[in-house]
Parts: structure tokens; C-alpha cells; sequence
């Protein structure tokens, strides 16, 4: 195909933005987009570019290299016009489109090629779009306090070009935007960021809400649960449910005991010990539990065929036993002696239940490490295994048209009940290394996926979703979970390899970063109609633009104090009173520093997330954030009442109970007359 246009040719739209002649850069790069992309294309595709809806998109398939970055730069154009006008939202549309249009240029490969595949062309001019768009968009998550996917976004694109030639890659334009030193400050950063968090407010309501995170105190017990990471966990009747798992620490601690905690009993909340897994092994990890409502069971799937069960009210162990007859279809996907789960194991999968069928996508059996994509449905009426998509061990080539093999990522049924939903998770590409199995794709670093995918039950096939608004971008073992009161997925921390964080003072780096920071997918709210924008008209005065259009999208939960970094925390959504908990997971004692010197530090605490949103579960009406802005607790961290600095502070002493903490005796000084009004404190 010819060239219909060069780079070069876009100098006028470019000199328009330059000299502040903003709509006119508008028009004359949204003219020149729609000339590539034609009438039927959606611009930017924002639930879809095309019929159908998702990532894919034809016309971006078979681009030449030229018209690519020629685009790309028509893109880059509207992101620029937009940030001018501070419409962050749209800006960070039209820059994502950039990213979509050159991840396009993959589907043409011969084979195709898995996700951790890096892959470029040796086109500067692509590479320059594309840089463009990674720090246009950086700069727009920097103020808007996402440090965490725009500390990716610098990465990401700094790590992009390692492969290119030098004159290439450090030409003084891409060493101007690929600047070092705003490398090196980011990835010096938490996420939040105990200097940033506290100064934080909502600037941007399509991107971001105001949120608490609340510790809850529990009445103290001679027998209580143990901290953990790795179990199951879900909520019935108010009641939080919590199994297995383990700790990694000196001592390794193993469970298989099963506990529950009353949510609503706000004064006396205790653990509650339920009967053990009643199977006689070490313990229960990695596995998920998930509630059929009507039958007031918690199914237990661990990839055996008899699965266990948990009747919610005798609250006694129960079985059914499961088969799967495998097509010949299934035995060329790697089925062997009918069952799928390989030495009757799963773990770490993404576990849903949806009208009376569970669904699990992924995780790990007895043959892979790396995790598998295997698509299975357990239909509890028949009490049969379906495989809908995927393998059992990956082949040689990628499949495009579903999800990679991963473990740990979220999943969720969306609200109209046909569609569920897959985010981010891990390969993990060291697994083979570590334990020496003959797998393919391995390698000394694991993958951490950047990828957004939802099945329609009805039509049954795979739909890659464009990632919109203001997301966590790549991560895995986050907490998750999908709240149908308040028609929302809720997403805390989780861990990232591969992207290291530096601490300058300790001079200590580590190459992965834990998280702390708390994400909503928010999908349109009952009513409120989720609008295709008509972006397909020519007249860019008649295209809505992104902000003013609802669609599902990422927005920001910000919160001035948090639970620790950490992973394989887990979320769950009260279903009666819309409320949202979080209890365990663990953390790296490199990461976030301790007083003692474990390894690893795992959490047996619980929390509510309040926020600040419509209808019945934000539970925000207690909140006081500007009492938290001064004395939340960070992390592992205490804020100074007085000069805001974080650090491991004394708690106050007097007539408040510790409300307050203070960095040392001079601003406990200047801030006593203030927290002896704010707090009601005297010296005691
Ligand atoms: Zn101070
Ligand atoms: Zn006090």
C-alpha cells in the first residue's frame, strides 16, 4: 500500500498548537486521522473503533510504517490539543490511541507472538510517536497523582528503545523526552507516595474520587486468625470468610483452618473458627471459594473432581463429584485422562461464579509453572466441566484472539451478567527456572501483563478491551473485587516485577515495586446510559469529546493513608450492604522497611474502604479528610500533626489517646495548641 502521507506533512498542524491556535490544530489533525481511518471508524475508539467494540481494529492492522507514525502523530496532536485545554481525560484517550496504533503493527506478524515478546521496527519516526505518547500521557498521570502508571509509562518507554540502534534512539529529540532524571525521581517513588498522597484532592472527577481506608478494630481473642497470604476468602451475611493459606516468614506456618468475622457487629467484631478443610493434607493455598446464593453453598475449587463445598448454614464440609469428557478438540489443547487440571491441581486462578456456573481462567497445575490460559465452566446443575478456550501447557505460538497464560489476575462478572471480564496478572516466566520443569517460554524475569479482556457468554469468544481512563496499567496479585451495589470493580496494591524502585538513602534497589494504591472501574451507573461517543463523524465540532461521553473507565481512588504495600491482599463486597473489605497479603521487608529482619511480612489486618461516591455502600459520610490528611497512617508510616513530614513518629501522648504524632520535640511544641483544640488533648 502507498504512502498516503509523511510525518513531515503534519509540520503546519504542529506550528498551529505552537502558536496557540488551538481549534485550528484540532481541526486539522482530527481532519487528517479521519482521512486514514475513514467514516466508519470510531476516533478514538473508546468501546471500540469499530462494530463489535474492543481493541482490534482492522484498519490499524495493515498500516504502512509511514501512514503508522503519520497517524500515531495526528493522534499525538489531539492528546497535545487537549492537554492545552486541560481536558486530561481526553488527552490520555487520544495518546492511548497512539499506543493502540502502533501495538497494531504486532498482528501482522507471521507467528504470533505472546505478549512479553518486545517488538519495534527500526523506524525512528514510529519510535518518536510512540515516545511521545508514553511521556504525554506520564506527565498527565503525574498530575493527577497515578505515580504508579506513570512511573510505568517512563519505564516502559525508556526500556521500549534498549533494543534500537543509537542513532535511533538518542537523538537529542529522544533524549530530550526520554529524560533521565525524571526516570531516576520516578522510580524513587512509593505508590502512594507518603511525600504526595496527604496533598492529594480530587481535581479531575471523571479520573478520580476522594476515598478512606479504615483499619477495623477487633475485639481481642485468646484464639484468632493468623496473618496469611495465599488463602480464600469471600463475604456472606455480612459475615467475612477466611481459609487457608500460609506464611513465609522464619517459621513457615501452614492453614487449612477456616474462620469467619461478623461485619456488622461493630463492637464486638472477633474471629469466629469454623470446621477445618476436612482433607488430610497440609494445608489450603492459592485455592478460591465462591458463593452460590441460592444454594447457600461456598463452592471450593482446587482443581480436583470432587469439589468441596461449604454449606453456609449447618456450616458443614460437603462434595459433588465433577466430570469433564474430553473432545478430541480438548485432547489437542493438552487434555490427558479426561480432567484438565493437571495432577488434580489449580491454584492461583481467577475464580467467578455466574448463574449457577463457576468459571476459572488460568493459574497453575502439576505441569506448569508459568500458569496456563485455560477457559473452563463448571455447570453446577449437571455438574459438568466445559473447556471454553485456551491450553492446558502454552504451545510455541500465541493465540491473538485470547488471553495469554497467566496466574493471579482480576476477574469479575460485569453488570449485565453476559460479559466477564480479565485484568493484568503474571506469567511467571521464572517458575520453570526455579523448579527445573520442561517448559517452554521461560526465563529469568516474570511477565506482568498489561492486557484488558472480556468473554461474552452469549456470543462465546474473547473480546480484547482498550483500557480507558486512569488505570493501574500493569500489575498482579492485587486485591479485586466487583461491587454490584455500587456497579464498580475495586482494585488495592498488588506487585509489579521487572520495574525496579530505588531508595537513595539506604542506596538499595529493588527490582519490583509493591503497591499500596486503590483503583475503580466504574461502569455507568444505573440509568445513565453508557454512550457511544459519534466520533465517526468527520466534523471534529460534532464529536463529543471523550469527558463528556460515559463509558466504563479507570479512575483513581485517593486516599490519604493506606494498609502497607502489599500483595496477594484480597477484596471482597459486602452484597447486602454494598461495603468493601480487605484482609492479608504480605510484603517484601526490602521494600518496606520493619523492625525486625524477615523476609517477608504477611498482614492478618482488616479494612473498609470508604468512598466518596453515589448510592449505598460508599460509606463516606463518617469520613473527616481533613483530620486524615494530617494524621492517617501511611503505610508503614506515621504523618507529623505539624509539619506533615512522614517517618516512624511517636503517637502522642496525652489526653487524646494518640490521635496525633509528631516527628520530634520541636513540632510537637508548635503544634500543641492546635492539636490540644483540634483533638480535645491535655498533657496527662
Ligand atoms: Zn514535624
Ligand atoms: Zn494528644
Amino acid at each position: 500500500m502507498a504512502a498516503k502521507m509523511h510525518v513531515d506533512s503534519l509540520h503546519e498542524g504542529t506550528v498551529m498548537l505552537e502558536d496557540g491556535r488551538l481549534e485550528d490544530a484540532r481541526d486539522f489533525f482530527f481532519e487528517k486521522a479521519k482521512a486514514f481511518v475513514g467514516e466508519n471508524t470510531r476516533l478514538p475508539s473508546i468501546q471500540g473503533g469499530q462494530d463489535g467494540g474492543g481493541f482490534r481494529n482492522d484498519t490499524y492492522k495493515d498500516l504502512s510504517p509511514i501512514d503508522r507514525a503519520a497517524l500515531m502523530a495526528c493522534c499525538n496532536g489531539m492528546g497535545k490539543y487537549y492537554v492545552a485545554k486541560r481536558d486530561f481525560e481526553s488527552a490520555l484517550s487520544w495518546f492511548e490511541e497512539t499506543q493502540i496504533v502502533f501495538l497494531h503493527m504486532k498482528f501482522n506478524s507471521p507467528a504470533p507472538m505472546y505478549e512479553w515478546k518486545s517488538f519495534t521496527l527500526d523506524v525512528p519516526e514510529l519510535t518518536h510517536q510512540r515516545t511521545v505518547a508514553f511521556i504525554g500521557a506520564a506527565e498527565i498521570y503525574e498530575k493527577l497523582g497515578n505515580t504508579a502508571t506513570a512511573t510505568e509509562r517512563r519505564w516502559e518507554c525508556s526500556t521500549a528503545v534498549v533494543s534500537l540502534s543509537d542513532a535511533h534512539k538518542s537523538s537529542p529529540a529522544m533524549k530530550r523526552l526520554n529524560n533521565t532524571d525524571k526516570i531516576a525521581a520516578a522510580i524513587q517513588l512509593r505508590h502512594p507516595d507518603p511525600s504526595i498522597c496527604h496533598k492529594l484532592s480530587v481535581t479531575c472527577p471523571n479520573l478520580q474520587v476522594q476515598g478512606s481506608w479504615k483499619k477495623l478494630t477487633l475485639k481481642p481473642a485468646t484464639k484468632t486468625i493468623g496473618a496469611r497470604q495465599r488463602f480464600a476468602s469471600f463475604i456472606w451475611d455480612s459475615h467475612l470468610y477466611v481459609i487457608g493459606g500460609w506464611t513465609g516468614d522464619i517459621g513457615f506456618q501452614f492453614y487449612k483452618d477456616f474462620w469467619c468475622l461478623d461485619l456488622a457487629d461493630e463492637t464486638g467484631r472477633q474471629w469466629r473458627i469454623l470446621p477445618e478443610y476436612p482433607l488430610p493434607v497440609r494445608a489450603l493455598l492459592s485455592a478460591s471459594m465462591v458463593v452460590h446464593r441460592e444454594e447457600k453453598r461456598a463452592y471450593l475449587i482446587t482443581g480436583r473432581s470432587r469439589v468441596d463445598y461449604f454449606d453456609l448454614v449447618t456450616e458443614r464440609w460437603g462434595s459433588i463429584k465433577t466430570t469433564f469428557q474430553a473432545t478430541e478438540e480438548d485432547r489437542r489443547c493438552g487434555v490427558k485422562n479426561n480432567w484438565p487440571f493437571r495432577g488434580e491441581n489449580l491454584t492461583d486462578a481467577t475464580v467467578v461464579i455466574n448463574k449457577g456456573k463457576i468459571y476459572t481462567f488460568g493459574g497453575q497445575h502439576a505441569d506448569t509453572n508459568i500458569g496456563c490460559n485455560l477457559f473452563m465452566e463448571l455447570d453446577l446443575a449437571t455438574k459438568r466441566w466445559k473447556r471454553l478456550t485456551g491450553y492446558v501447557m502454552s504451545p510455541p505460538d500465541a493465540d491473538y484472539s485470547i488471553p495469554g497464560p497467566r496466574q493471579s489476575a482480576c476477574g469479575w462478572v460485569g453488570p449485565d451478567g453476559d460479559r466477564i471480564y480479565l485484568f493484568l496478572g503474571v506469567a511467571t516466566r521464572d517458575g520453570p527456572m526455579a523448579t527445573g520443569k520442561p517448559e517452554l517460554h521461560g526465563e529469568s524475569e516474570s511477565y506482568p501483563y498489561r492486557d484488558f479482556w472480556s468473554w461474552s457468554i452469549s456470543e462465546g469468544k474473547w473480546r480484547r478491551e482498550r483500557i480507558s481512563g486512569n488505570p493501574p496499567i500493569t500489575r498482579t496479585e492485587m486485591g479485586y473485587t466487583f461491587n454490584e451495589k455500587l456497579n464498580k470493580v475495586v482494585v488495592f496494591g498488588g506487585y509489579t516485577p521487572g520495574i525496579p524502585t530505588m531508595f537513595p538513602t539506604q542506596s538499595k534497589q529493588c527490582e519490583y515495586i509493591y503497591y499500596a494504591d486503590t483503583f475503580i472501574y466504574d461502569y455507568p451507573q444505573p440509568g445513565e446510559e453508557s454512550s457511544k461517543p459519534p466520533y465517526t463523524s468527520a466534523d471534529p465540532e460534532r464529536c463529543t469529546t471523550p469527558s463528556s461521553t460515559s463509558y466504563p473507565k479507570w479512575k483513581q481512588v485517593l486516599t490519604k493513608g493506606f494498609p502497607t504495600y502489599r500483595c496477594h491482599s484480597q477484596l471482597n463486597s459486602d452484597p447486602d450492604t454494598g461495603k468493601v473489605y480487605l484482609f492479608g497479603g504480605y510484603t517484601n521487608t526490602d521494600f518496606v522497611p520493619s523492625r525486625n529482619s524477615f523476609k517477608s511480612r504477611p498482614f492478618g489486618d482488616v479494612w473498609q474502604l470508604r468512598m466518596d461516591v453515589p448510592g449505598e455502600g460508599g460509606d463516606f459520610a463518617s469520613v473527616d479528610i481533613e483530620e486524615e490528611t494530617r494524621t492517617a497512617n501511611i503505610g508503614p508510616w506515621k504523618r507529623c500533626f505539624t509539619c506533615g513530614n512522614s517517618g516512624m513518629w511517636k503517637r502522642c501522648s496525652g489526653a487524646c489517646g494518640g490521635k496525633a504524632f509528631f516527628c520530634g520535640t520541636e513540632c510537637q511544641k508548635e503544634g500543641w495548641r492546635e492539636h490540644k483544640n483540634y483533638h480535645s488533648c491535655r498533657k496527662v
